[in-house]
């Protein structure tokens, strides 16, 4: 919790974004970023909403310039899936965040993580042939590890990409459809995904407790979920009036600040111990 609010000044110096962005616009500068090991991973807690206990983390990409300045992701991964270097930047996130895991498992730690994958990543040839490396590389079972897809992304899909995702799921890793509920056509294609969970979007949250529409969505999304066979998990809980109305409407799992804020490894480390100390 502490270190994203203590990074919050240097997050928003614009004139060294404006340069961070200028590098990274290049293809030469986003090869630099990766070749000089400038991204960092970050881990977000998702927690059973009743007794809070830790379920899965989620793994998120930052960017350390050298000034020590962050950028967060949403300032370079739009520029990234411009000009195709989003694979990349995606395949090293799998690699560090089933590295970490690897570190994690032999210490006893938690057992699953999720990390965000773009459609231009799951359009590759190799895409599930990479995953499986990885996963054997570090030698992390399919059952640990969670990919998180766009509702938009997946909007599009055509069926050589739905049969990758089939593969993976068959293998036993599971498929979350991201910022569920702010996409189109959801309905016409869900049972059509071999998808394993629904992550709510944020926006549903924010306005939970005081827009009963807001809190109609989350409930239809609820039936859809157990219709359908899927886990679900909210996203953004920022208050504990929001957490309760999500119990109230049987959501199982949650994220967002009220919990915990994305956090460097040894400080997710240090969070679980201090947890469950
Ligand atoms: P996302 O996948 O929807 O991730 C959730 C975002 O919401 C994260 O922002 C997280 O820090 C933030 N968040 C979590 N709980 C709360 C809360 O309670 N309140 C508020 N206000 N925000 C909360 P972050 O880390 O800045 O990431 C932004 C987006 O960047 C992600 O949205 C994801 O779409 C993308 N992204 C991050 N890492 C990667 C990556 O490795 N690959 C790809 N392709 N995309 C990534
Ligand atoms: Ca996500
Ligand atoms: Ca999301
Ligand atoms: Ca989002």
């Amino acid at each position: 919790a502490r270190t994203e609010r203590m990074q919050h000044p240097t997050f928003y110096s614009p004139t060294v974004q404006r340069q961070a962005l200028a590098q990274i616009r290049t293809e030469a500068g986003l090869h630099a970023a990766l070749a000089l090991d400038q991204f960092e991973l970050w881990f977000q807690p998702k927690v059973n909403l009743k007794d809070r206990s830790l379920t899965s983390v989620e793994a998120l990409v930052r960017w350390r310039l050298p000034s020590g300045d962050l950028v967060p992701p949403n300032k370079f991964i739009p520029i990234a899936e411009g000009n195709g270097l989003i694979t990349l930047i995606d395949r090293w996130v799998l690699a560090k965040a089933c590295e970490s895991m690897r570190t994690w498992q032999t210490q006893g730690g938690p057992a699953r993580v999720a990390v965000n994958i773009s459609a231009q990543h799951l359009e590759q040839d190799d895409f599930v042939t990479t995953v499986e490396q990885t996963l054997s590389h570090f030698s992390i079972s399919p059952a640990a590890l969670e990919l998180e897809l766009t509702e938009t992304a997946l909007a599009d899909l055509n069926q050589e990409n739905i049969d990758k995702l089939r593969a993976l799921r068959n293998m036993g890793v599971g498929i979350a459809l991201d910022d569920f509920g702010t996409g189109y056509c959801s309905l016409s294609y869900i049972h059509r995904l071999p998808i394993t969970t629904l992550k709510i979007d944020k926006c549903f949250i924010d306005n939970i407790v005081t827009e009963s529409a807001d809190a109609a969505v989350t409930q239809t999304i609820v039936s859809l979920a157990k219709n359908f066979h899927l886990k679900l998990v909210a996203e953004g809980i920022e208050t504990e009036e929001q957490c309760q109305c999500l119990v109230s409407l049987e959501v199982e799992t949650g994220q967002g600040y009220l919990f915990a804020r994305p956090m460097p490894f040894a400080e997710l480390q240090q969070w679980v111990g201090d947890e469950f100390a």
